[in-house]
């Protein structure tokens, strides 16, 4: 399987939050596919309509996360940790990483600057350079969620 990364970029999570809900430049949808939702919902022994609602038109997501009125941050972000870590959504797992496909059918992984987690200096003392092995395993947790990759 063909797939394409940016070189020399590092990353570590600096655990601010900001992708876990809205920010002054932006309303963020933390979406949901079923598998998702479903492992939420048996994990905290709630009902999905209590953190998600339906999100139309996101195919292959169904869900949108809930988020709180006050702040606009994830309803499972408690005093700025994920309160669901180990059973986060796929969309979580990925970022700052998206994934795409282009003519060819190889796959693309695109890393946003918007995360304080990424550097692409060539003296970052961040964290760890990322490499292919990191892009392919988030390939197989795609595969492995959707089922069709
Ligand atoms: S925006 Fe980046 S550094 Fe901040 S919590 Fe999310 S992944 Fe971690
Ligand atoms: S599920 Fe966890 S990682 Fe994902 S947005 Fe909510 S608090 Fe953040």
């Amino acid at each position: 399987m063909r797939f394409e990364y940016p070189a020399n970029v590092c990353f570590k999570c600096v655990r601010c939050g900001l992708c876990c809900g809205d920010t002054e430049q932006k309303a963020r949808h933390i979406l949901l596919l079923k598998s998702d939702a479903d492992q939420i919902s048996a994990q905290t022994n709630q009902q999905i309509d209590a953190f998600a609602v339906k999100a139309a038109d996101k195919a292959p997501y169904i869900y949108e996360m809930k988020k709180k009125q006050q702040d606009g941050k994830c309803i499972f972000l408690l005093s700025e940790e994920c309160s669901i870590y180990e059973h986060r959504p796929l969309i979580c797992r990925f970022y700052p990483i998206e994934l795409s496909t282009n003519e060819e059918g190889a796959y693309i992984f695109k890393v946003t600057d918007e995360c304080p987690g990424v550097c692409r200096s060539e003296f970052c003392d961040l964290g760890e350079r990322l490499q292919p092995e990191f892009f392919d395993a988030l390939l197989n947790l795609a595969r492995d969620r959707f089922g069709v990759l």
